[in-house]
């Protein structure tokens, strides 16, 4: 198995003023492509410390991939810190060296003097063409690895890796193996009960790998299987999804990046129903969600952001009486707003959402509590009162991803 290996070199991506999009890029191709990457490592612009990482990775990876640090000035370290190490010589690189002064003749500017670094290769390397911008990368074998530098410019990088170093380390590592992932996605089951009840899967089998993690919108596993071809990755995957929903599936609400909105915004449209909701603490972030999807005026009647007492009232029709006995954060205001926003939008569903978003207490109710209240006509209004934690948006996010779980049963 190859071992690969990526570097970041720049100061600034210690200093967290950029993140190391670099690594996480290059992660995802190796890994589509068979590569397993087993370390990122990130080196400021000082040449004892590149050399010093260098020295490690030589020592435990086989492909070692360096972006950044390869520019025209002083502080560009990559280069002198590979020679150290490899004591390799370097020579210019004529066509390297004709396009950069070409580069500076068309934006009529006179060139420095130390941009001639850029064309300087390592001798015996291949050379790794810009296509989209000025300075080359190469690659260069040393002892038992393979050491890859390209620019830090993720526009540059990226099309370097795509278009050479990709091709070239699959025609010369042998490496054919395809890794393919998809996310199951779950609500309404802790990631630990997910776990659990499917922990003689994850911990019966190597290939597919099976991990839970935890999301925004409940919990997801993740299946990754490793393969020779495409075709049997996917049939992997297949066949431990299938055991995996035989044991969870009621939770199960999509694959890969489809949402909550969408798996409700299915079952509705199957079904020919009309949704409409009343939104009070969450302020149009249900509807929102379903709007943004394509064909949404085949499910959504409309909704009302009924925010103030007036709103319930005058336009929703929330019966005063209900108001003053048990106040607007109850459930028998919610069970109203869900009623009524059906009837008054003419839907065949309405939901509604109202509490305490915070960071205040409201009606004696402490943040986080909300009462979701949904009715199908002809059917009997049901209020879900539930107790969030976190901050005013976290709350109002929590409310809107509940009352999605909600609907879907
Ligand atoms: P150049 O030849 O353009 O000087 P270079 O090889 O010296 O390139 P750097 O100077 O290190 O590369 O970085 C160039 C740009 O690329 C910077 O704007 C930096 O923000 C970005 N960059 C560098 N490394 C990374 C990284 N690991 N992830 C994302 N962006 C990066
Ligand atoms: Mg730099």
């Amino acid at each position: 198995q190859i071992k690969t290996e990526i570097i970041g070199v720049g100061t600034e991506l210690l200093l967290g003023q950029i993140a190391n999009t670099n690594a996480q890029w290059i992660s995802e191709r190796m890994a589509e492509n068979g590569f397993s990457v087993f370390h990122h490592a990130v080196v400021g612009d000082n040449l004892q410390r590149v050399v010093a990482q260098f020295e490690q990775s030589a020592e435990r990876s086989d492909v070692i991939i360096v972006t950044g640090g390869l520019g025209p000035t002083e502080d560009d370290m990559t280069r002198e810190a590979f020679q150290k190490i490899s004591n390799l010589e370097m020579v210019e690189h004529g066509p390297s060296m004709d396009k950069i002064e070409a580069f500076f003749k068309k934006r009529n500017s006179v060139m420095t003097e130390n941009n001639r670094r850029q064309a300087r290769m390592f001798k015996g390397a291949k050379v790794v063409e810009n296509q989209v911008g000025m300075a080359p990368g190469m690659m260069v074998s040393h002892q038992n690895s393979m050491w890859v530098f390209l620019p830090g410019v993720p526009r540059e990088m990226k099309a370097m890796i795509t278009n050479t170093v990709l091709p070239y380390l699959k025609q010369h590592t042998g490496e054919h193996t395809v890794i393919k992932s998809t996310m199951l996605r779950f609500i309404g089951i802790g990631e630990s009960r997910l776990e659990d009840e499917l922990k003689d899967i994850i911990h019966g089998q190597s290939n597919p790998t099976v991990a839970p993690l935890a999301q925004n919108e409940g919990v997801a596993i993740r299946v990754t299987a490793k393969a020779s071809s495409e075709a049997e990755a996917f049939e992997l995957i297949e066949s431990t999804k299938q055991q995996i929903l035989s044991k969870t599936g009621g939770h199960f609400y999509g694959s890969d990046e489809q949402s909550l909105a969408e798996k409700v915004f299915g079952l509705l449209k199957n079904r020919g129903l009309f949704i409409a909701a009343a939104e009070s603490l969450t302020g149009g972030m249900f509807m929102e969600r379903l709007v943004a999807l394509e064909g949404a005026s085949k499910v959504c009647s409309g909704g009302i952001v009924c925010y103030d007492t007036k709103v319930k009232e005058n336009v929703l029709r929330v019966s005063p009486e209900t108001i003053t006995q048990y106040g607007t954060i109850s459930e028998q205001c919610a069970g109203e707003m869900a009623e009524n926003s059906c009837s008054v939008l003419g839907a065949d569903i309405g939901i509604s959402f109202t509490g305490v978003a915070g960071p205040d207490a409201q009606e004696g109710h402490s943040p986080g509590t909300v009462f979701i209240g949904i009715h199908a006509i002809g059917k009997e209004t049901v209020i879900k009162k539930c107790v969030f934690q976190g901050d005013r948006n976290t709350i109002r996010e929590r409310s809107v991803i509940k009352g999605f779980e909600l609907l879907m049963n």
